[in-house]
């Protein structure tokens, strides 16, 4: 079987994490992929030759070159998939979060992987900010302070909103309201069936 993949896309802070985490309990068949996850493993794994380059794009909050962030997808996917063949479904967080992303994609899994639709996390810039500080003050992440965010949300709204919408031109997109509470919205994801409307 194709790897099934659902992309979950939204502004930093939106709560992809959270709510794939909570999703995947419920949801045995389904693997959580964290694109940003795997990017700071990578970052943080020895020897690893583009530890530096990824850890300068996080804190600039730009894009880490498709071809790294797709290995590294990739790779996981087929060791779940290895492990336990009934495991084919995928959560992938994060990704893909621009054109290069988008591209990088359909050049190595067109055919290979079937996409079946976007979880889009929405909510305001402000709610994005607010939640990123607070999470900054344990998360000890390098990007998640006023300086990079300000540069994450740029990228977010010039590079991934233009993702979401081609993706919603094609009637693949679910939105969900994700200012609200985390177990609120997971009810709210909980009622998502099937295809998008
Ligand atoms: N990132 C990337 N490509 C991806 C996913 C993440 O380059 O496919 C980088 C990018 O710099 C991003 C950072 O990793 O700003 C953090 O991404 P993550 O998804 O962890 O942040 P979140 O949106 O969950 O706050
Ligand atoms: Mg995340």
């Amino acid at each position: 079987m194709k790897p099934q993949v659902i992309f979950v896309l939204g502004g930093p802070g939106a709560g992809k994490g959270t709510q794939c985490s909570k999703i995947v309990e419920q949801a045995f068949n389904y693997t959580h992929l964290s694109a940003g996850d795997l990017l700071r493993a990578e970052r943080g794994r020895e020897g690893s030759e583009f530890g530096q380059l990824i850890d300068n794009y996080i804190k600039e909050g730009k894009i880490v070159p498709v071809e790294i962030t797709i290995s590294l997808l990739r790779q996981s996917m087929a060791e779940t998939m290895t492990k336990d063949q009934t495991k084919n479904c995928f959560l992938i967080d994060g990704f893909p979060r621009n054109e290069d992303n988008l591209q990088g994609w359909n050049r190595h899994m067109e055919g290979k992987a079937d996409v079946k639709f976007v979880l889009f996390f929405d909510c305001s810039n402000e709610v994005c900010i607010d939640r990123c500080l607070e999470r900054g003050k344990s998360s000890g992440r390098t990007d998640d302070n006023r300086e990079s965010l300000e540069k994450r949300i740029q990228t977010y709204l010039n590079s991934t909103r233009p993702i979401i919408e081609q993706y919603q031109k094609h009637g693949k997109v679910y939105t969900i309201d994700a200012s609200r509470s985390v177990d609120e919205l997971f009810t709210g994801i909980s009622k998502i069936q099937n295809s998008p409307s």
